[in-house]
């Protein structure tokens, strides 16, 4: 079963549609791509599942429960991580206190004392690849790449169930797309639900599991990998 499910969600500011009759499965161990041009409804639908704006039509349930967040706590309650785009990380804090923001999450940890947080910090960071050399720097130093790939490898650690990613690439060049797409496929092999927000229809082909286009606030297309052949 789905653990986030959209049935005909919609959502109007005032009289303008943002978002009407969506229907989509987030599913664990898969990579759910939303494409769709300025305008579509992206940021919207985000903002449905994080908690930031309510529905205004239809259902949302995790774990087959009927939800309707009213805030980005009880989304993260309900163990759905959000990155955004601009805002992946807390720019003037430090790589590891934001690392261990995701202990919100799943209060994986207790209290634990700096240098334990920051030794946990380096471990996990090597771990997942990633080598940050002073993790007492502000992440706002870091390369956008790096701070998509940290926002990740926290939600993959503290034990996220969805992952929703609000255009990670959008921002970045060939080699740190590259990158970032490939913890987007660690996090989908860790066993999370992705939801991966793009206007790039290679970024999305080149991991998704699933597709989903998004014109004028209504599905346009809904179409799984298997459906997708490129022999005539
Ligand atoms: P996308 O992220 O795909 O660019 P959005 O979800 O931001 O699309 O926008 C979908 C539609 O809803 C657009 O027509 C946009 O102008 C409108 N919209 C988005 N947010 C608001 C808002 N707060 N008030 C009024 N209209 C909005
Ligand atoms: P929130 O409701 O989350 O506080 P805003 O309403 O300020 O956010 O805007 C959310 C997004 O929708 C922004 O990207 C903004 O550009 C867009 N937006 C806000 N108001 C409108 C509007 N009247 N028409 C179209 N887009 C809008």
């Amino acid at each position: 079963t789905p653990i986030v499910h959209l049935d005909e969600v919609g959502k109007s500011y005032g009289n303008v549609h943002a978002l009407r009759g969506v229907s989509l499965a987030v599913r664990q161990g898969e990579i759910t791509c939303v494409l769709g041009d300025n305008g579509a409804g992206k940021s919207t639908l985000i903002k449905i599942i994080a908690g930031l704006h309510e529905h205004t039509d239809g259902v949302l349930s995790v774990n087959g429960e009927v939800r309707r967040f009213g805030s980005p706590r009880e989304s993260l309650d309900s163990g759905i991580a959000t990155v955004y785009q601009d805002l992946a990380l807390a720019p003037l804090m430090s790589v590891w206190r934001n690392f261990f923001l995701g202990n919100e999450l799943t209060k994986r940890f207790g209290t634990l004392d700096a240098t334990k947080m920051k030794r946990i910090t380096g471990e996990e960071l090597t771990k997942m690849g990633i080598s940050i050399p002073n993790l007492e720097q502000p992440v706002g130093m870091l390369s956008g790449g790096q701070r998509q790939c940290i926002a990740i490898a926290r939600a993959i650690f503290f034990g996220a169930k969805v992952l929703i990613l609000d255009e990670p690439t959008a921002a970045l060049g060939v080699k740190q797309s590259g990158v970032v797409l490939k913890y987007i496929v660690k996090a989908r092999d860790a066993g999370l639900g992705v939801v991966f927000i793009t206007h790039n229809p290679h970024h999305a082909y080149l991991v998704g599991n699933h597709f989903i286009v998004l014109k004028l606030g209504r599905v346009a297309l809904d179409t799984h990998r298997a459906e997708i052949t490129l022999e005539q």
